[in-house]
């Protein structure tokens, strides 16, 4: 329990305005417009890349569920920085994700194959962003 209040906590202050992330009401926009979550998610089996559900548990504390997690856990986000556009509000998702990272890094939770997946991530966004710009095109 300690562990998880002063995990809490580090984050907390590691957000540009400590109690703005405390604001966060789970509308799920964040993973709504995630490129990568888009690539990532399986409805029926409730996996993927989840922006949302990683605040969630930031704001529970739950650092083992996040930095034992998967690789895509906390190292699926590209920090194309939609979901910090589209939060209501006006949380900086992409702080606290770099902190998570930071975090794996200095815990040495972090695998090399991490990193090689997240370039493949990158590419993969990237196309899609295009794929959906050439959509957009196309109806005007
Ligand atoms: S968009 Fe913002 S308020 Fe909504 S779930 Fe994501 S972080 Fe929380
Ligand atoms: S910054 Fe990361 S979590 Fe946010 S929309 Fe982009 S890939 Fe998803």
């Amino acid at each position: 329990m300690e562990d998880s209040l002063e995990f809490n906590k580090l984050i907390t202050e590691f957000h540009i305005e400590p109690e703005v992330i405390k604001y966060c009401y789970q509308c799920s926009k964040c993973s709504d417009n995630c490129p990568v979550t888009a690539v990532t998610s399986d409805q029926y089996t409730d996996t993927g890349y989840n922006p949302r559900g990683n605040i969630l548990m930031t704001l529970l504390g739950r650092k083992d569920s996040l930095l034992e997690g998967d690789d895509l856990k906390i190292w699926g986000c590209t920090v194309c920085v939609t979901c910090d556009e589209v939060c209501p509000q006006k949380i900086e998702l992409t702080e606290v994700f770099t902190f998570l990272k930071n975090q794996s890094i200095a815990l040495g939770k972090v695998q090399i194959l991490s990193m090689a997946k997240q370039k493949l991530f990158t590419k993969m966004v990237k196309l899609y962003r295009h794929n959906l710009q050439l959509r957009e095109e196309e109806k005007n």
